[in-house]
């Protein structure tokens, strides 16, 4: 069955959707995008996804294409065309296409694609009971991070460098010497008094969903966290580290730079919180590891 796209208001066999070569998404990255997970066809935080796109699109001043529920009906129409039982939803909007030039267009309607494929969730247990190994790079992204923007070429270039090194994810690491983020995920760490700590969203991360949705849960539990900058130092020295994103909803991090994290092995706080998580998973879901 071939895939299909959703362009401006048509499911179109993904080989031959297009968008215009003057869309201002391809011209100038002036657009945004969402990666919402699917798992038994059933969307996971789909209000939060939904409310981070609103603020993306409202900070950089594009239109909402559409309505929340229409974007939902869309939403469920691309799942259903696609057969998507487990998979990733990609939702990208742009200020749209017109002749080239640096200021916003006027009289422009945004471009909304959409695409889905599936995505094995389960990988994620085997890398969970293992752990996986993240290197650092320097963070040379601009400094409103907290906007879903299109313009990823440094995560591109942070993700390359890991992936050439054998390992899973970049951490990134600030002038200062503290970690923002991964390239496409949050970071967290678990220091030597238990305290799990995660950088606070400013404009130097990207607001997660699973980071919002695991410190829900880890204040259900009354596990502690502390919203806090880590250095990269504060990193290696911590007793756990782990990582969280819609593709990967918790990771344990066993090794930073070749050094192993605590006694390199996943640990008890990491577990315990991906445990919650999946858990949840299953509560809205229904999904089952
Ligand atoms: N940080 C960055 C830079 C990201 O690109 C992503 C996801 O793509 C995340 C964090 C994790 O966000 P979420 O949990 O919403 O997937």
């Amino acid at each position: 069955m071939p895939r299909l796209a959703y362009v401006d208001g048509r499911l179109t066999p993904l080989g031959d959707a297009k968008v215009s070569v003057e869309d201002r998404g391809f011209q100038f990255a002036d657009g945004v995008y969402e990666v919402v997970a699917v798992l038994n066809a059933a969307l996971l935080d789909w209000p939060g996804h939904l409310t981070r796109l609103a603020r993306s699109l409202a900070e950089l001043w594009i239109a909402a294409p559409m309505s929340d529920a229409a974007l939902s009906m869309v939403t469920a129409r691309v799942l259903k065309a696609n057969r998507i039982r487990d998979g990733l939803l990609y939702i990208q909007v742009t200020r749209g296409a017109a002749r080239r030039d640096h200021p916003f267009p006027s009289g422009v309607r945004p471009t909304l694609v959409m695409t889905a494929r599936p995505f094995d969730f389960r990988q994620r247990v085997g890398q969970q009971a293992s752990g996986i190994a993240v290197i650092t790079q320097p963070d040379i992204r601009w400094t409103r991070r907290d906007i879903k923007s299109v313009s990823l070429l440094p995560n591109v270039l942070a993700k390359q460098a890991a992936k050439a090194a054998g390992a899973f994810e970049a951490w990134l690491v600030d002038d200062d010497g503290a970690v923002t983020e991964g390239s496409s995920t949050n970071a967290w760490i678990v220091r030597d008094d238990g305290v799990v700590v995660t950088r606070p969203l400013s404009n130097s991360i990207l607001a997660g969903v699973m980071r919002d949705t695991l410190l829900r849960l880890a204040g259900e539990h009354q596990i502690r966290v502390e919203e806090a900058a880590f250095s990269l130092d504060e990193a290696l020295a911590a007793r756990e580290a782990f990582l969280t994103s819609t593709t990967a909803p918790c990771l344990p991090v066993v090794r930073i730079d070749g050094q192993a994290i605590g006694d390199g092995q996943p640990g008890p706080v990491t577990a315990k919180l991906a445990e919650l998580l999946w858990l949840e998973i299953e509560r809205q879901t229904g999904f089952r590891r």
